[in-house]
């Protein structure tokens, strides 16, 4: 036993926390994982994979009732009844728990604490349920949880979060969804095509506001035409309790309204965990954005790493997992690497899907002036979208004049997926055009690529100093 208890306590067991133990356990590092709560973190319990599994569901509903369209006919009236659904989703997060609990980490040789009480001492030791643990490296991995508004009245009434609209028991007739980012547009998805009827008020003159409009544009038009009541440019003003459930009063540019419902999802943002761990007596900074970190991950305390959405600037699972593999190397190995977003994918699951990496049109012509290239791809051109009949969406890649992806923002089936290709080009310093020497599998959504790649191509065939000689003898004649 050395001077420490463990090489490195791992505090908060969710996605970053989990792969930070899995590696330190595996470089052979005595390693501890503490949580206030199952481990899983919010990915597991109120994340990712109830809101994935609940528009699974809620895909399979849609698909039911426009089997017509498929050519197929179902005996009317049909009735697709939502009760066992959450049921369902809670299932499935128990399957993914079963592989993240305390056993799955007893296997790995990683000492672990679930439900735990957990607090620095100072920082080389932490108490655990009261008992204190020293380790001469630690990783803060304690993620974020949902903002809420100060709207007046908001605390006199029951009203749902992420954390708490999966243990739902009952799917309610009625939601208003206040906040229309990634969580509100995905769950006003899945909640529409259960049968709910959704109301969703955004505050910003777009959902989605941060991606590129054109694309938000048609899936807004997509979730109105599947039933979604979309209000944006409206500013909740207060809430109360009502016979038929709650009621919302609005502002919409002066414009008062009230929308009620059976039930409220706020959903506007998100705040880092910092509370509660006594960081100041481990001399770790943090402000209202999250802990403080340098490019190393390593907070004001030296021997100290932070991963995840406690740390920002992007909070998804994929970024907390690159987060904790970098801190974690950098805590635990003799060298160091720096953190780097530059190349950071992402999507959101409506229904289509909008995936994105890079830049959008608007930041890409801020940063590097005009002469871009933009090469656009609806669905309704790729077989395989008009034979699954997926056809809405639309592909753009904004590129550079040599072909450099700057950004890459897909709406449309699979969106998630085809994005990959794109990205990984962009990630690796391929250009565009060189991706239409790669033969691609026919059918499939990833012809988008093939279509984009063959654009560029030809622009820089066409922009060929040579050829454009041969062209201008030719027009010359
Ligand atoms: C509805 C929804 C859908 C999402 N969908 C996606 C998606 O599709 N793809 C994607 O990439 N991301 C998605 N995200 C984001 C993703 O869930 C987070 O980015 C990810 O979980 C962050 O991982 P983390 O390890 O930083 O934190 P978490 O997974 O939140 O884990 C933090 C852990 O720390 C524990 N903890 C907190 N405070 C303390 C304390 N004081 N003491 C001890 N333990 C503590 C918590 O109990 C928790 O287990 C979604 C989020 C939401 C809300």
């Amino acid at each position: 036993m050395g001077k420490y208890d463990f090489d490195l306590i791992v505090i908060g067991g969710g996605g970053g926390g989990i792969t930070a133990v899995t590696m330190a356990a595996g470089l052979g590092k005595r390693t501890a994982l503490v949580d206030k709560k199952k481990f899983g973190g919010e990915c597991t319990w109120s994340g990712c994979i109830p809101s994935k599994s609940l528009l699974c569901s809620a895909k399979a509903a849609q698909m039911i009732h426009h089997a017509g369209q498929y050519g197929l006919t179902l005996e009317k009236p049909v009735s697709v009844g939502n009760e066992r659904v959450m049921e369902s989703v809670r299932a499935i997060v128990q399957e993914v728990y079963n592989k993240e609990s305390s056993d799955h980490f007893r296997k790995l040789g990683v000492t672990s604490f679930e439900d735990a009480e957990v607090a620095f001492i100072d920082e080389t030791k932490i108490s655990v349920n009261g008992k204190t643990l020293t380790a001469a490296k630690f990783m803060i991995a304690t993620g974020s949880g949902p903002v809420i508004p100060p709207i007046p009245g908001l605390d006199q009434v029951k009203y749902f979060t992420n954390e708490t609209i999966f243990s739902m028991e009952k799917m309610p007739a009625s939601m208003i969804i206040l906040g229309g980012g990634p969580i509100g547009a995905e769950l006003s998805t899945a909640f529409t095509r259960l049968g709910v009827k959704v109301t969703l008020v955004e505050m910003a003159p777009a959902i989605l506001i941060h991606e590129d409009r054109e694309l938000v544009d048609i899936l807004a038009e997509k979730l109105i035409g599947e039933g979604v009541s979309i209000m944006t440019g409206t500013k909740a003003v207060s809430v109360e309790a009502s016979s038929h459930g709650i009621t919302l009063f609005c502002d919409t540019q002066g414009v008062p309204s009230r929308i009620t419902a059976e039930t409220l999802l706020v959903a506007v943002g998100r705040k880092a965990h910092t509370e509660g761990l006594n960081l100041e007596a481990a001399g770790v900074a943090h402000d209202a954005k999250g802990i403080r970190v340098d490019k190393y991950l390593r907070t004001t305390a030296k021997n100290i790493y932070a991963a995840g959405d406690v740390v920002g600037p992007y909070q998804f699972s994929h970024v907390a997992n690159y987060q904790a593999i970098t801190a974690t190397a950098n805590a635990l190995l003799p060298f160091r690497r720096k953190v780097n977003y530059h190349h950071v994918p992402w999507c959101t699951l409506t229904d289509p899907e909008l995936a994105r990496s890079g830049f959008t049109e608007s930041e890409a012509k801020e940063k590097y002036g005009q002469g871009l290239k933009i090469y656009r791809v609806p669905y309704a051109g790729i077989d395989r979208a008009v034979t699954d009949r997926t056809k809405t969406g639309l592909a753009k890649m904004i590129c550079n004049k040599k072909g450099t992806i700057l950004g890459i923002h897909i709406l449309g089936e699979r969106a998630g997926e085809v994005l990959h290709e794109f990205h990984t080009a962009k990630s690796l310093g391929i250009p565009l055009y060189k991706l239409d020497r790669v033969i691609h599998a026919y059918p499939a959504y990833n012809d988008i690529v093939k279509q984009a790649a063959r654009s560029a191509n030809i622009d820089r065939i066409q922009a060929n100093p040579f050829v454009r000689f041969i062209k201008l003898l030719r027009t010359s004649k």
